[in-house]
This record gives structure tokens, sequence and C-alpha cells, in this order.
């Protein structure tokens, strides 16, 4: 069996023994043991050893990626050309959400038992997050980008730096004599076929990792309190759907200039584990193969985009985080003018680029908008409850865009050159 088939079969045995074991026995102490001491350590441990090749896989890909894109020029006009795609797709889906929260205002039926009842339930994890929150941004952010310190940035897991890192090397080497660099070269290029091949077979075992990480999820979930956030939920899910179903085939289609339906075919793979990881470095390296091997694309232009891609670009991430705030803003009362919501829509942009792309990376981002604007950032524990389900889904597009960018990226660079 192909192994997208059998992912999808891990993940949907995951979800109908969860969801059976949820509707039999939800509260009992035995599932919360089961999941907390067999499946939850199981799946962690199988997201652990993707995530754990990450680091080496960015930094030779990326590098190897500059170095091949050869003159500085060409690598001035592939990274404005890939700046461009991921702000403008990111705008997009941001501005999307927003204008669809504000034709539905989910946020003002939800009742104020309802309310009470998920501030005290999800209270203490949502101070959790705040703790975090308030140490990951602001100036201190953009300063971090630059590490003093590479291998104390790759240990931290600091992506942001070590993208930096990375670029850096790339640049130096491309302008180095071709004796001089050449051990190096090839020391890169050997890293990165260990870390495929190491990930080749952690990939072995997605199936079952798949299966650990969704029973999970599924078996203690709450899903009465899906029903009483369905409205949130639906906005959600909703624009997400919309935007992955009619904005990336149009891009693929009229600027990539290629066919949706084979898109689509060979992003499947990586839009599962995306789903059944919640998290856009685990996804890391079946999105650079799906890139190069399954659409064709360019090793020098895959290799820049999408290491780059996986932590900058996240339109879900972005759609989710507008749509929530508002919804926040909307469940306390708390008005937001037009240049508030345009404060929103920058200030989502801005934090899904600094976002680590690992499940709930980006709530305590999310926090700081909700505090720039007015609303009280431990509203969070609202939708704490609901969330995991919405990471799954706002990963998907986190991955399918850096993908669609690739493709696009590819095409026009390529036209460009004539
Ligand atoms: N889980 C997301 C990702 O890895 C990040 C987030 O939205 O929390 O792409």
């Amino acid at each position: 069996m192909a192994l997208h088939n059998r992912i999808l079969a891990g993940l949907l045995l995951g979800a109908g023994v969860g969801v059976s074991v949820n509707a039999v026995a939800g509260q009992s102490p035995w599932v919360d043991a089961l999941v907390r001491n067999v499946t939850e350590p199981l799946g962690r441990m199988w997201l652990a050893a993707l995530i754990m090749v990450v680091v080496p896989l960015i930094v030779s890909t990326l590098s190897l990626g500059v170095v091949g894109l050869g003159d500085l020029r060409r690598l001035g006009r592939i990274g404005l050309l890939t700046g461009g795609c991921f702000l403008t797709l990111t705008v997009l889906s941001t501005a999307l959400g927003l204008t669809v929260m504000n034709l539905v205002q989910p946020g003002k039926s939800l009742d104020a038992a309802t309310r009470q009842r998920l501030l005290e339930t999800y209270g203490d994890q949502a101070k959790g997050a705040m703790g975090i929150s308030t140490q990951s941004f602001g100036v201190e952010l953009l300063v971090r980008i630059v590490p003093r310190n590479p291998i104390k940035a790759a240990a931290d897991g600091d992506m942001l730096a070590i993208i930096f890192v990375a670029l850096i090397l790339g640049v130096a080497l491309a302008g180095m004599s071709e004796p001089k660099r050449e051990p190096m070269l090839k020391l890169l290029d050997s890293l990165a076929h260990v870390t495929v091949a190491i990930i080749e077979l952690v990939m072995k075992l997605a199936p079952y990792g798949v299966f650990c990480l969704i029973v999970s999820v599924t078996a203690r979930f709450g899903f009465g309190l899906l029903l009483s956030l369905l409205g949130y939920v639906s906005v959600v899910v909703g624009s997400l759907v919309a935007f992955q179903a009619l904005v990336y085939p149009l891009a693929i289609k009229l600027i990539a200039r290629r066919s949706p339906a084979e898109f689509l075919r060979q992003a499947k793979v990586v839009m599962l584990t995306a789903f059944s990881t919640s998290s856009s470095s685990a996804t890391l390296p079946t999105t650079l193969r799906a890139t190069q091997q399954g659409l064709g694309i360019r090793s020098e232009v895959a290799g820049f985009v999408i290491p780059l891609g996986a932590t900058m670009n996240m339109n879900g991430t972005s759609l989710f985080e507008g749509i929530t705030v508002l919804f926040l803003a909307q469940v306390f009362g708390v008005e937001l003018s037009l240049g508030a919501q345009l404060v929103v829509v920058a200030m989502a942009v801005l934090t899904a680029v600094g976002t680590a792309g690992v499940p709930g990376g980006s709530l305590p981002l999310m926090m700081m908008v909700c505090a720039m604007v007015g609303v009280p950032m431990e509203g969070i524990a609202i939708v704490l409850g609901v969330d995991r389900i919405l990471d799954m889904c706002r990963t998907v597009l986190n991955v399918t865009g850096d993908m669609v960018t690739a493709a696009i990226v590819d095409r026009l660079e390529r036209g460009s050159r004539g």
C-alpha cells in the first residue's frame, strides 16, 4: 500500500477508535491513564523523531539551495518572489477570515454561562501560554534573528535564527572558490542525504504514529464543547476549506500554470502528514520530498522556498489568528474599528512569520495580538479546548501554501530568465 494510504488508514482507524472510546467511556480515569501513559507518549516520540532532523535538514538544504542559485542577483530575485508570494497568500487568507467573521459574528451568540465555564476549565492552561508569550514577542524577536551563538539557537529550536545562519552559510559558500568550498559542500550534501534516510525510516512508522496521535486527541476530546463553539469552529474550518479549495488551485492554474488535480495528487501525502501531526516542522521533510520528486521542482528552488516556508509562511495560522482575535472581541463585547481590524491583519501576518511550526505554536503570539487591540488575553481559554482540531486543519494550509509558492516561484523565475 502507498504511504499516504497507510497514513490515511492510521488516521481513520485512530479517529474511529478514539471517538468510540470517547462515546463509551470518555470521562473514565482509565481512558485518561491510557492516553497519558501509552498513546500520547508514543505519538510524541514519533513526532520528536521527525522534528529531530529538522535543524540539520534546514541548514543543509537551505544553504545548498542558495549555493545552487549561484549568484547573488538570482538569490535576490528568487528571495523577492518568494517573500512576495508568502506575504500575498498570508494577507489574502487573513483578509478572507476577517471578512467571514464580520459577516457571521458567532462570538455574539455565545452565552455567558458557557463563556464562564470555558474560562474556568481552561484558565490554567491559558496562563501557561501567557508566560511564554511575553518572552517571545516584540523587538526581541527581531534581534534574536541574528544569533550570537548558532549552536545555542539550534539547540533552542530558534528557527528564524537557524534560517539566518543557513542563508549566510549559503551566500558565503557561493562566493568561494571551488577547491576551498568543495569539502564543505560534500559534507552538507551528505548531511542532507543522511537526514532524508532517517526520515524515510521514521516515516515507515507514520501510520502507527498518526494512529497514536489521533487516538489521543479524540479519546479525551470534549465533543460537547465543539457544539457550544460550533459557530466559531465552522467559521475557522469553512474559511480554511474555502482558501484551500479556491485560492490555491487558482494560483496553481493561473500563475504556476500546472494542473491543480495533479498538484493535489502530489500534495496529498503532505496534507495528510500535516493534518495528523499539527506541525509544519515535522512535515517539512515530506513537503521537501513531494515538492522535488512529486512536483518536479528544481532542487535549488525547492531547497530555498520549502525550508523558509515551513517557518515563515503560515497562511492557515494567520487566518486562524485573525478570526480568533475577532471572535474573542465579539465574546467580550470589545468593538474593533476598521483601523483596529487592519492592525489585527498586520499583526496576524507578522506573528505567523515568527510562529514555531509545532502544535499550538501560534497561541503565545496570538495572545499578544489580543492584548494589543484591547481583547483580554486570558480569554484564549475559551477556544483552547478545540484548538488541537483547528491546529490540525490550519497546518494543512501552512504546508500547502509552501508547495504552492515553490510552484509559482519555479514558474515565474523560469519565465523571467526566458
Ligand atoms: N501548528 C502550526 C504549524 O506547525 C502552528 C500553529 O498554528 O500553531 O504550522
